[in-house]
């Protein structure tokens, strides 16, 4: 894994990556669509996906 490599996805992680709400801290860095994807989940009321369940391959 590479520092240009989204943690969550295994995808790049582009020229604006977001900053993943898991962790208080924010520090942290996902691609913009895990970005995406963390706040739809978060305004769904569902539970976030753990990093420790991190990469995500669906
Ligand atoms: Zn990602």
């Amino acid at each position: 894994m590479t520092l240009n490599t989204c943690p969550r996805c295994t995808g790049p992680l582009g020229i604006r990556p977001a900053l993943s709400r898991i962790t208080t801290a924010r520090t942290l860095t996902i691609c913009t669509p895990c970005g995406i994807d963390e706040a739809l989940r978060d305004a769904d009321r569902k539970a976030p996906i753990p990093p420790t369940e991190w990469p995500i391959t669906s």
